[in-house]
């Protein structure tokens, strides 16, 4: 099972700072800005890539992209970056799609 789907069990600990049904979402163990956070949906799904072209699926994309706007309201960050890395050479290591908000202020 992926590090993520391990996180979602509760067999690997994560800082974890948003939940619900389909998502979670926690800190980034190496952060890369002063807040950084993976949104995860719940749903094993390896890439982008890997997304099928249904209702389920969009609406899936929509909420993390909505979550981390929510997040990033409640944290009052002013300006953030949302990032998929897809794909190896693009820098993705770990096989389960999340969306990192990064923000330095
Ligand atoms: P990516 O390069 O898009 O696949 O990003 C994977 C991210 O997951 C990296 O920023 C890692 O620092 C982060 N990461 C890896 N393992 C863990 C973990 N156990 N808990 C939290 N974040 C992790
Ligand atoms: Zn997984």
């Amino acid at each position: 099972m992926c590090i993520f789907c391990q996180i979602v069990k509760r067999e690997i600990p994560a800082d974890i700072i948003y939940e619900n049904g389909e998502l979670i979402a926690f800190n980034d163990i190496h952060p890369k800005a002063k807040t950084h956070i993976l949104i995860v949906p719940k749903k094993h799904i390896e890439t982008i890539k890997d997304l099928n072209e249904n209702e389920a699926d969009e609406v899936l994309v929509g909420k993390m992209v909505l979550t981390a706007r929510d997040i990033a309201r409640e944290k009052k960050l002013n300006g953030y970056q949302l990032l998929f890395n897809v794909g190896e050479s693009a820098g993705q290591i770990i096989f389960h799609i999340h969306l990192h908000l990064m923000s330095n202020g």
